[in-house]
């Protein structure tokens, strides 16, 4: 799939739409999901356009790769969910459901999450 730069994360990776910020750095923006679906539900995504994670894995360069990877874990890690725990979720393609055509990682946390797939 190309990359569509008039999507909403480009759109906010861009300033031309706010979102409600929890962490940046040169690699990668974390802000909180507009309809929240547990107690903290943030989003990671890349600066760089990427559709999923097997466009990013393929064709990023390795430091974005490492950068991103590193700020989901800085987040989870910075949101103090290590202990009681929390889920990291990524939708990829129409099975999915993915809505956003702009990778993007779901942090869950802050409740007991249940089975694994959510309806
Ligand atoms: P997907 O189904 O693509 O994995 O998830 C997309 C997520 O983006 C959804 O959870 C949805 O609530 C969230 N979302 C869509 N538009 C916006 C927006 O403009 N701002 C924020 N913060 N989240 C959004």
């Amino acid at each position: 799939m190309t990359y569509d730069s008039e999507n909403i994360f480009a759109k906010i990776l861009r300033g031309e739409i706010p979102c409600n910020k929890v962490y940046e750095d040169d690699f990668a923006l974390a802000f909180h999901d507009i309809n929240p679906q547990a107690p903290v539900h943030i989003l990671v995504i890349p600066k760089g356009d990427y559709v999923s994670m097997a466009d990013f894995t393929a064709s990023a360069p390795a430091d974005l790769i490492v950068g991103f990877f590193r700020a989901v874990g800085h987040v989870a890690r910075e949101q103090e969910l290590e202990q009681p725990g929390y889920r990291i979720l990524g939708n990829a393609g129409d099975d999915a459901h993915q809505e956003v055509p702009h990778l993007h990682i779901h942090i869950f946390g802050g409740k007991k999450l249940g089975p694994m797939l959510m309806r």
